[in-house]
């Protein structure tokens, strides 16, 4: 889509049949959540918690915790019943370091104990701060989801959602390690919706770590290896009627958007500056040929070609 048809889409988005896509913002703080809320965006796909608490040497109280989330949360109050906030878990450990949250002295940390693997050790902290989403889930009234990060198993899933469910909160995990994606479906039975994160879900899939600049040729989300983890995934959540999104960067590449629309994804957030870009080239396609685009950057031997692909199937 062009640079005009970005400036002048304002959303909802939906392809040119009509299917609906809920295009949604990534967002780190209050600040970001009140720039969010001014894009054409329905709610929050992605708020990173852990972004609050870089700076921070102690862990801030449930009370206290709630005022900061509902700082994000406030901005999307009175925007209607559409729209709802994905509050991610800490997120903490790896690339993320917090300093009252992370292990020390992991050989690799990428595989530690990070994400979802914290409350292991250390449940009271994934308590506490459900406390303080409840808390800014009541005080606002927005609807709120919530997701752990680094889910790798349906026992794990299982043990969140009944954390969540048990505050009046709706379940959901992100698809980030391979394992996850391979059983979506079984994920699905226990939670109420998938949020599929490509920068971690890549890095684990092609062994490469995200921040190796050398390795940008594997860390790559148009790796058809990790486009058929997000076709399991999408798959699963049509069969079950559940909301299955991307929030990883693979979201703002409008090309690739299509094809994980085709694909079955019923989600996309990203960073509100990607939202216009995005939505207007939604707006320029069938769903046959989102399926169609989705099917070239499945079959393709590399990025590259998948890029190729799915631009020729657009081009028609
Ligand atoms: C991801 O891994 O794709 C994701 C959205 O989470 P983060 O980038 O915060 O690890
Ligand atoms: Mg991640």
């Amino acid at each position: 889509a062009s640079r005009a048809l970005a400036d002048a889409w304002t959303g909802p988005a939906q392809t040119a049949d009509g299917t609906r896509v809920t295009v949604m913002a990534n967002v780190a703080d209050a600040e970001s959540a009140r720039n969010a809320a001014t894009a054409p965006v329905e709610g929050v796909g992605l708020f990173r918690t852990e972004l609050c608490f870089l700076d921070r040497k102690e862990e801030p109280s449930a009370q206290e915790q709630g005022d900061i989330y509902a700082g994000v949360l406030e901005p999307f109050k009175a925007q209607g019943p559409d729209v709802h906030v994905v509050v991610r878990t800490l997120d903490a450990g790896s690339d993320k370091p917090v300093a009252f949250a992370t292990l020390e002295d992991e050989e690799n940390p990428a595989l530690g104990v990070r994400g979802l693997r914290l409350a292991i050790s250390n449940p009271e902290l994934l308590e506490r701060q459900l406390d303080g989403i409840a808390i800014a889930a009541e005080r606002t009234g927005v609807d709120t989801w919530v997701m752990a990060p680094m889910v790798a198993t349906v026992a794990e899933a299982a043990d969140f959602a009944e954390r969540v469910r048990s505050r009046g909160l709706k379940p959901g995990v992100m698809i980030e390690v391979p394992s996850a994606a391979l059983l979506a479906s079984r994920m699905l039975e226990v939670v109420d919706f998938l949020s599929i994160g490509t920068n971690d879900l890549t890095q684990y899939v092609m062994a490469a770590d995200r921040l190796a600049t050398d390795l940008a040729h594997l860390t790559d989300p148009w790796q058809p290896a990790v486009l058929h983890m997000v076709a399991i995934t999408a798959e699963a959540g049509r069969r079950a009627r559940k909301p299955v999104g991307v929030c990883g960067e693979a979201a703002a590449d409008p090309l690739l958007a299509v094809a994980l629309v085709g694909m079955g994804v019923t989600s996309l957030s990203m960073a509100p500056a990607a939202v216009r870009a995005v939505g207007a080239q939604l707006s320029q396609v069938n769903m046959t040929t989102a399926e169609k685009a989705a099917e070239a950057a499945l079959s393709a031997s590399d990025p590259m070609a998948g890029r190729d692909a799915v631009r020729a199937v657009l081009e028609g």
